[in-house]
């Protein structure tokens, strides 16, 4: 499986989180289904181009010069902020992550391979794709449905910004650039055989995902916006150079919009990661548990529109609560040897929704459809929990698979955990020394001192519960 990896020359944003969590739990499930699978995500640190009918940028070498760094240096920071929000996410490495300007080489053979092929020309030191050439013979616009007029059309209407980015080196409006030659002030440059330079984006996956998946590999992933024109591209380059299709399955994961627009820098409404876990955001009305996050774009079919807005995340917290609370009630639940249901009907039912997930799983890997189904589970395993269902309902052969597929589904498959990882770090023996002094506290009648305490851990979150025997105890809120 090859997925689109980050162009780093940026902080990842909220809408970064939706393929990566998304394919995760792809790669999560089908190594849970004892499939051998090789994972590999690219890290682009060269030469991203802009958009269709815009002129080949490097997207890097610019941020570095505005940051004054030096590129790799840039590199370096926003690769290990990708990684440290991956981690964040509970997101697996994927088994190999390859640098656009670690297989600068690979790419040049590549190139070299399509102007051999004569579906390629050298304009000036750089290098393009005959679009026209190619969809003489092939099917170009088939993944993403555009149609080779139309994309003539859109790349001719503005002649303004064409005679500015140099489109008038191309034969074609469509062409897309496989090498960029590099005026003197760029910084990143490579040696070629067309002058110094530097690769364009498609060319990147193409010639890593051939390196390390081979001619023909199963699952190619990223987001909807990278269909049309870098899928397409890259069906194009290794078609050529391959003679068949690179892909059997495409998969693309929709886009997030926020309160129902698209996000962009021109909306003002681009939420980086950092600011979803501090809160610190203006549209923000409070931090979201990286947890929360997951949970929330796992509750939607990957290929679903996803709509952030602080309402759909503060429902997905608490669902999320919910659900991981009624998880631990089931892993406490004692298991007993009972073989025949004393409650035939709900058994059977439970069952019905406990095969689901996996029916669901292998349907175009509906989560939200195993999340649905595990919120139809919950109230019986509540009710066996508060002893208004009787443990002899179900069969412990039922219990028993209850825990194993929720265990599975939740931590192994959807990799979710709990939010409260603290509990069992420092914040747990801090609490219980204060809850202590505020025992002490109600002991000697010093009600001042003991609603203080509880007081003042609700304003941070933190919710102390007194019992009719006077214990107390705390949860998170
Ligand atoms: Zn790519």
């Amino acid at each position: 499986m090859y997925v689109c990896g980050p162009t780093v020359s940026g902080e990842s944003h909220l809408g970064h989180a939706r393929p990566y969590i998304s394919f995760d739990v792809v790669y999560r499930y089908l190594s849970q289904k004892k499939l051998k699978v090789r994972y590999v995500r690219n890290i682009t640190d060269a030469g991203h181009f802009e958009e269709e009918g815009r002129e080949a940028e490097d997207k890097v070498s610019t941020k570095a010069l505005i940051e004054k760094m030096e590129p790799m240096e840039m590199v370096q920071k926003y690769t290990n902020l990708f990684h440290w929000a991956m981690k964040q996410f509970n997101c697996i490495e994927p088994s190999i992550e390859p640098t656009a300007t670690g297989h600068i080489v690979e790419q040049i053979n590549m190139i070299e391979d399509i102007i051999e092929k004569g579906y390629a020309y050298v304009v000036n030191g750089s290098v393009y794709f005959d679009v026209n050439k190619y969809a003489a013979s092939y099917d170009y616009g088939k993944l993403s449905g555009r149609i080779l007029e139309d994309l003539i059309e859109s790349g001719n209407r503005d002649e303004v910004s064409r005679e500015l980015e140099g489109q008038q080196e191309k034969k074609n409006a469509a062409d897309f650039a496989l090498w960029k030659s590099a005026p003197p002030e760029h910084i990143m440059r490579w040696k070629s055989p067309w002058g110094e330079g530097f690769p364009g984006w498609h060319i990147e996956c193409s010639a890593m995902a051939t390196k390390y998946l081979g001619a023909q590999f199963d699952i190619h992933g990223g987001g909807m916006d990278l269909l049309f024109p870098h899928h397409e591209s890259e069906i194009a380059q290794s078609t050529i150079c391959n003679h068949h299709a690179p892909v059997k399955y495409w998969m693309h994961n929709n886009m997030i919009t926020i309160n129902g627009r698209k996000m962009g820098k021109s909306y003002n409404n681009v939420i980086k990661l950092t600011e979803m876990f501090s809160g610190n955001h203006p549209l923000l009305e409070q931090a979201f548990h990286p947890m929360t996050i997951r949970f929330f774009i796992l509750q939607s079919h990957y290929r679903s529109t996803l709509d952030f807005s602080n309402e759909a995340l503060i429902a997905s917290e608490k669902a999320f609560k919910r659900l991981w609370e009624t998880y631990e009630h089931l892993k406490n639940l004692e298991s007993s040897n009972i073989i025949h249901a004393g409650d035939e009907e709900l058994d059977q039912k439970v069952n019905l929704w406990l095969n689901d997930f996996e029916e669901s799983m292998d349907d175009d890997f509906n989560t939200a459809r195993v999340i649905a189904s595990m919120f139809e589970i919950a109230p019986t395993i509540n009710s066996l929990k508060d002893g208004l269902i009787q443990m002899n309902a179900l069969k412990s052969e039922t219990i028993q698979k209850m825990k194993n597929l929720f265990s599975v589904f939740l931590e192994d498959v959807f990799g979710l955990k709990s939010m409260q990882e603290n509990k069992s770090g420092l914040l747990a023996p801090v609490l219980e020394l204060l809850l202590d002094i505020r025992k002490e506290a109600k002991q000697n009648k010093d009600f001042a001192t003991s609603d203080k305490i509880r007081n003042q851990l609700a304003e941070i979150g933190i919710l102390v519960k007194d019992d009719k025997n006077g214990n107390s105890s705390w949860t998170q809120n």
